[in-house]
């Protein structure tokens, strides 16, 4: 079994200090690990970013990333390369995984609705030749016939923090294989993803 120093996965992700205590202390309630280990199992990693990204919202000091005060979540402080909202590294990581994910699951086409025109600049580039993207914007027609349309062709759907396109385009994306990301972040969205991913994988399901 592969593990890794559970100090090291927590300070990669920001939790340094203060923050690394408060986030061992989540992980224990979780029973993901105990007082006294230093090592953690690779195959817990998935649960553990759940149960922290539950319990915490990690932000940088830039305003566009402070937390709404509706986030329950518990604010800590980090550099921007960890930061949910415009996180480098953190965002890297995270469509890394998605996109390994959707491959296992047999999906290419990803459609986006919402999220605001940057952190759209920063999905796509990332994914960059690897999947096939397509975005439902505040300038995209709010009809059952175009979004639709939209939802047709891909493989899985996301509404992305909805605040920037209307209730009529969202309304039009039902069904089994749309998912919300109420979070901000290439990070958050990429992580929903591969985790319905997985889910789909393992449940044996086609769709
Ligand atoms: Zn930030």
């Amino acid at each position: 079994m592969h593990d890794i120093s559970l100090s090291e996965l927590l300070s990669a992700r920001g939790f340094v200090g203060e923050n690394e205590i408060r986030a061992l202390e989540s992980l224990y309630r979780a029973k993901l690990t105990r007082p006294g280990k230093v090592r953690i199992a690779v195959n817990k990693i998935t649960a553990v970013d759940e149960v922290l990204g539950a319990a915490f919202v990690r932000h940088c000091r830039k305003t566009d990333c402070t937390p709404s005060c509706s986030d329950a979540r518990h604010p800590v402080r980090v550099s921007a390369q960890q930061c949910e909202s415009c996180g480098g590294s953190d965002n890297r990581r995270a469509v890394e995984e998605m996109v390994a994910a959707m491959e296992t699951a047999g999906w290419t086409k990803l459609l986006v609705a919402g999220g605001s025109p940057g952190t759209r600049d920063d999905l796509q580039k990332l994914c960059e030749g690897r999947l096939n993207l397509r975005f439902v914007t505040e300038d995209t027609a709010p009809n059952k016939k175009t979004i639709g349309g939209m939802l047709g062709w891909s493989d899985i759907a996301v509404i992305w923090t909805s605040t920037e396109i209307s209730h009529k385009a969202t309304d039009a994306l039902r069904g089994a294989k749309v998912l919300r990301v109420p979070r901000r972040g290439v990070a958050a969205l990429a992580n929903a993803v591969r985790n319905r991913c997985m889910r789909n994988c393992n449940s044996g399901a086609s769709r």
